[in-house]
């Protein structure tokens, strides 16, 4: 079967998409008030405009904040923008997400309470629709009695249902210091939770000091391992997953501009890779539209679904729910295939 005309039916699953919290509060609020949301298009066109593509236009990346969210700090708009997230998710043929979340957001009285019952909501609508929550670390060196305060949050979250962590830090270009890191992710993993990070978004540094931190298999992006062999070796030998952003990328423009998105190169070196949409509302995505691209670099319907199963697998859940969405998946793929 074609690989686009596979897309209608295929189960995704995007690994990595951060919450957007203000944006999309601001498309509840919008709705409710009748008015316009944000322009995202025209935002991304001034920038586009004024910043060159790399790490400085990327570092502009949480620089609009549409509406203020501490004015709408209520439950109900908390479980209704999450609700929104997944229902667009569901809507783009999703079986599977995970929402990361800054700290403020996981340490919540009674989070993950309400973060299922925003997934009951959407599930109520797409039953095979599942979500998961992760928790990002920010620079945890920086302040380690905070970061060690936040990891006791996170861990406390966890025996409530939080999945996974996720780290960001500085420099991102250049090699950080990973100590203050590794010592948490040591405690996390103890935790049970998942563990993935940031790195090989802009340049190849960072990848390797990753793939070495305790528990982690999944990395952030990634990409920039696919020009150095010896990565692609690690990562293939650690069995680290890839959470691919082909519209982030793309727009940010973090790969060299003369060179198309490496993604059929990583999936030929043989790593697990997965596709992911990273901030849908500010992009103007959706994860059928990040499977689509995927199909116009080349892929095929089988390594489409093979996205979907490498994430799956990847996937910081319990095994029961793995199991189901494998079995879902395999029931649709040859439900394709069984077509004329
Ligand atoms: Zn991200």
């Amino acid at each position: 079967m074609d690989a686009l005309e596979s897309l209608a039916g295929l189960p995704k699953a995007d690994l990595h998409v951060h919450q957007e919290a203000t944006r999309y509060l601001d498309l509840i609020l919008a709705e409710r008030e009748g008015r316009e949301p944000y322009d995202w298009a025209g935002w991304r066109e001034r920038l586009a405009a004024e910043i060159p593509p790399g790490k400085e236009r990327l570092q502009r990346i949480g620089s609009v904040q549409p509406v203020p969210l501490d004015e709408y700090d209520d439950d109900e708009f908390f479980v209704a923008r999450f609700a929104a997230l997944m229902r667009d998710h569901a809507a783009a043929g999703a079986c599977y997400v995970e929402i990361r979340c800054g700290g403020e957001v996981v340490t919540r009285e009674a989070f993950m309470s309400l973060f299922r019952r925003a997934e009951a909501q959407v599930r109520a609508e797409y039953p095979l629709l599942r979500a998961e929550a992760l928790a990002i670390v920010i620079n945890p060196g920086q302040n380690p009695a905070t970061a060690d305060a936040f990891a006791d949050g996170c861990i406390r979250a966890a025996g409530e249902g939080l999945a996974g962590i996720d780290f960001l830090y500085a420099p991102y270009d250049a090699e950080a210091d990973w100590t203050p890191m590794y010592r948490l992710a040591g405690r996390f993993a103890e935790a049970g939770l998942g563990i993935t990070a940031h790195a090989g978004e802009v340049s190849t540094a960072n990848i390797a000091a990753a793939v070495r931190m305790p528990g982690l298999t999944r990395i952030g992006h990634g990409v920039h391992a696919a020009a150095d062999p010896a990565l692609l070796e690690l990562l293939r030998e650690n069995g680290v997953t890839l959470e691919c952003a082909l519209t982030c990328n793309e727009y940010f423009g973090v790969l060299p501009e003369t060179e198309r998105h490496p993604l059929a190169r990583l999936v030929e070196a043989g790593v697990a890779v997965t596709l992911a949409t990273d901030n849908p509302v500010q992009l103007s995505t959706t994860i059928e539209q990040e499977y689509a691209g995927a199909a116009a670099l080349g892929m095929s319907a089988e390594q489409l679904a093979g996205f979907t199963r490498n994430a799956i697998r990847a996937a910081f859940t319990s095994e029961e729910r793995k199991s189901a969405m494998l079995s879902e998946l395999d029931s649709a793929c040859s439900a394709m295939t069984r077509e004329p």
